[in-house]
């Protein structure tokens, strides 16, 4: 197809995931830049969230890439290992908490949380206690697409055709203090109630019978870069010692250094069991994940049958793995993770000058540059827009008119919801940034301008 060839759309014959939705074909990435075949360029915001930590096709890691895929590109996993590979579990493990002892490398974000959901299974299995069947997760948690990791959460939209065939999995509260702590609480007494619940439902199904608690650390794409709240993690941590039940904390959104820290869990002063990893660990260049597996489970693995009983085609696959090194080296050699922790207050200063006061914003929030904003119909009750009115969508696409790229999502509050995530790379410059920022504003008030219903602002209320 020509530079000059029509959309695909109709014509096209991939089963694309919005079948008349994806029209444009990109035809190059540079840094910060997404370029069409038909001459448009994007600024990418992180279209799919903390995916571009270092930009698009940064040279250092096409170079490896280049020369990975021409020196060994592929070996079976259960036969050999490759250099790439054993190089960065090795980084990996040198930067990670000391219990942490190995890393299991797969493809996808999925494939970490499936492939950290068996080992948790399998680590009670080898230590004499296969009654332990159960998991348990928490609504508002996305944890992937395949059905173990689709189970483990609730995501409305996503969980819409699959509800039927998906595991029976107890889903507890989040802990998002804006939308859910009580007037009469603080802050970590929130936290503490909605941490209480993990040992309540630990006791009602038996706790010889529950292999896991799994979370995302900060809530990426269902809720929009929502910290927990603080304390929470500390006391969930509590509860699992307590019954011996493994925690699981899956950082594929929001660890490899997007909330300033290489992990998220760092901040909350907390050390999983298993902790799973992925989009900014390859950031967008080639698929790569993994799981980082504490000590204790190695060496029951070792005691017990002497490996891990799982294994797809493509796991560790070694020229990922040199894309995800080189990646890492780019990251630690500028000293990225400190920089993310300063532009992400510059980003977070940013989109309150732009949107504090707005009277359809009813939260700004987030962590280093994993940031959202959410948009609410009446900021005082918090009652968000009708979801008929895909509001997300609407600035989303509004944005994108106008050359940005960012991610909407909604639907958490009974179907409706509304937000923006902003998780631009590592590599933003303050300019760049207040041009995201700017777009983003702009979007903003012309979509609410052009909305297709009257709404009417009196003292900051929305009325319809
Ligand atoms: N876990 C989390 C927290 C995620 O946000 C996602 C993807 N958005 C996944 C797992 C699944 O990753 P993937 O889409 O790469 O399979």
């Amino acid at each position: 197809m020509s530079a000059s060839s029509p959309a695909p759309n109709s014509h096209s014959f991939v089963l694309h995931r919005a079948l008349n939705g994806v029209t444009s074909v990109a035809a190059r990435g540079e840094g910060v830049h997404i370029i069409m075949e038909d001459g448009r360029k994007f600024l990418d915001a992180g279209m799919a969230p903390s995916s571009c930590a270092i930009g698009h096709c940064h040279p250092k890691v096409v170079e490896a890439v280049r020369r990975q895929i021409g020196e060994l590109h592929f070996v079976h996993g259960a036969r050999f290992s490759s250099r790439p590979m054993e190089t960065l579990a090795e980084r990996l493990i040198a930067t990670a908490p000391p219990s942490f002892a190995r890393v299991y490398f797969s493809l996808s974000g999925s494939d970490a949380v499936e492939a950290a959901l068996k080992l948790a299974r399998q680590y009670f299995v080898e230590t004499g206690e296969p009654q332990r069947t159960r998991f348990i997760g928490r609504k508002s948690d996305y944890h992937g697409a395949t059905v173990g990791a689709l189970s483990m959460g609730s995501n409305a939209n996503r969980q819409r055709v699959s509800a039927g065939m998906l595991l029976d999995v107890p889903l507890l509260s989040p802990s998002h203090p804006y939308r859910y702590q009580r007037a009469d609480e603080t802050p970590e007494q929130y936290g503490r109630r909605v941490a209480d619940e993990l040992e309540t439902e630990i006791k009602r199904l038996g706790p010889e019978t529950v292999i896991a608690f799994i979370a995302e650390t900060v809530n990426g794409s269902t809720l929009g870069a929502a910290p927990p709240a603080p304390g929470y993690f500390r006391r969930i941590r509590e509860i699992c010692d307590k019954y011996g039940v493994l925690l699981i904390l899956d950082e594929v959104l929001c660890g490899m250094g997007y909330t300033g820290t290489m992990y998220a869990c760092e901040q909350e002063g907390v050390v999983p069991d298993l902790l799973t990893i992925g989009k900014g660990l390859g950031a967008g260049h080639l698929p790569v994940s993994g799981v980082l597996v504490n000590e204790r489970i190695v060496q029951a693995l070792m005691a017990g049958s002497g490996g891990f009983a799982h294994g797809q085609t493509y796991e560790g696959y070694a020229t990922g793995c040199a894309a995800a090194l080189a990646v890492q080296e780019v990251v630690a050699e500028n000293n990225l993770i400190a920089a993310v922790a300063k532009k992400g207050d510059r980003l977070n200063r940013l989109l309150h000058q732009r949107f504090d006061g707005h009277p359809y914003v009813g939260d700004i929030r987030g962590r280093g540059l994993l940031r959202a904003v959410e948009f609410v119909e009446d900021v005082k009750t918090k009652q968000p827009f009708p979801a008929t009115l895909r509001l997300w969508h609407r600035i989303r696409e509004g944005a994108a008119q106008r050359g940005l790229l960012c991610f909407g999502g909604g639907g958490d509050i009974a179907g409706a919801g509304d937000h923006i995530i902003m998780s631009p790379s590592f590599i933003v410059t303050d300019d760049v940034l207040d041009t995201m920022v700017g777009i983003l504003g702009d979007a903003v008030d012309d979509t609410f301008k052009n909305l297709p219903v009257t709404v009417k602002k009196t003292d900051g209320k929305a009325a319809r």
